[in-house]
């Protein structure tokens, strides 16, 4: 079933090369499929070797572990990555970062996804985290999610207008989500662009953007910012070997060269320690773990 697959098929390949932190030991089975056929020949292939599968889809929320993923690693970025517009609709595929959505949108005179400007994302990995900025997350455009069930047959979901999340989708354990629908809106290409560099530039001045990190390492507890809590917990700046609690915006962790996930590991449990001895709050992760 590997061998039907036409997209590429790599063994041990370092997953330092697919994360955002350039951090992570190898994938057993690394697929980069090249069409939906190809994630199904993956799924399949697992199924009967009753191997577990990851999804990565640009790494950038993602830590993996130091002694790498066992199983198979479907890696979406590049593969399903063509979004079409219909009236006021995007058409998206899971593999399409999330820039590239807003640039054509833009092109087309379609936006209202603004909000979504300077993420790092397919629109895959932006759907599974619900990503976004407190002025809107993308599930507040989703009208339709297509997936792959494990066993290769196809899903959809069509959520009420702006419920989506990926909490209240659901979708069967091990599924693969391949595309959506967005809902945008008719918007000036000019008046488009004006609020994008503004959106950047914020982004620019309270983010660490020159460096490998995963986004935001912790969800805000409620009614609190993570990033204070950290701050006020004296962490701005630690360091653990090669892994820095940025100085710039706490709630990010970078990697300065040559951290170990294991490093990064030791910082968020000194973070939760501290900021639970602080404030009696227990920080819960937003970076997802895969691996060993
Ligand atoms: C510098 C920087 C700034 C950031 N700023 C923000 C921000 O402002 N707002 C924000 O929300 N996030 C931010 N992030 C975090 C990150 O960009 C988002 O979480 C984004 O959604 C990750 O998308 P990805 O494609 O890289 O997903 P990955 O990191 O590859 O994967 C994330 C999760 O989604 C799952 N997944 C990915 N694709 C699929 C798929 N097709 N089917 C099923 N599961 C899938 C993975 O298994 C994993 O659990 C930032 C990250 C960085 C590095």
């Amino acid at each position: 079933m590997l061998g039907e697959i036409r997209g590429e098929v790599r063994f041990k390949e370092p997953l330092s090369f697919h994360t955002s932190l350039r951090i992570g030991g190898p994938a057993d089975i690394f697929v980069v499929p090249q069409d939906v056929d190809d994630i199904r020949h993956a799924l399949l292939f697992a199924d009967r070797e009753q191997l577990p599968v990851a999804v990565i889809g640009g790494g950038n929320n993602l830590l993996v572990k130091d002694r790498g993923v066992r199983g198979v690693v479907l890696r979406l970025e590049g593969c399903l990555g063509r979004a079409e517009f219909h009236g006021e609709e995007a058409l998206a595929g899971a593999g399409v970062s999330l820039s590239a959505l807003i640039r054509e949108a833009a092109a087309a005179n379609l936006g209202g996804i603004e909000c979504l400007v300077g993420i790092p994302a397919t629109v895959g990995g932006a759907l599974a985290m619900n990503a976004g900025t407190p002025d809107g997350w993308i599930g507040d455009f989703v009208s339709a999610v297509y997936f792959l069930h494990p066993d290769g047959s196809l899903g959809e979901f069509k959520p009420a207008t702006g419920t989506f999340t990926f909490s209240t989708f659901h979708p069967p354990a091990g599924s693969v989500l391949i595309g959506c629908r967005l809902r945008l809106t008719r918007r000036p290409l000019g008046e488009i662009q004006k609020d994008i560099k503004v959106r950047l530039k914020q982004k620019k001045a309270t983010q660490p953007l020159a460096l490998a990190s995963a986004g935001c390492v912790w969800k805000n507890p409620q009614g609190e910012v993570a990033a204070r809590l950290i701050e006020k917990s004296g962490l701005k700046g630690k360091r653990i070997n090669g892994a820095e609690i940025s100085s710039k915006h706490a709630n990010f962790i970078v990697n300065r060269g040559g951290a170990t996930a294991g490093d990064i590991v030791a910082l968020m449990d000194l973070t939760r320690e501290r900021v639970q001895a602080h404030f009696g709050l227990t920080l819960e992760p937003e970076i997802r773990s895969i691996g060993e």
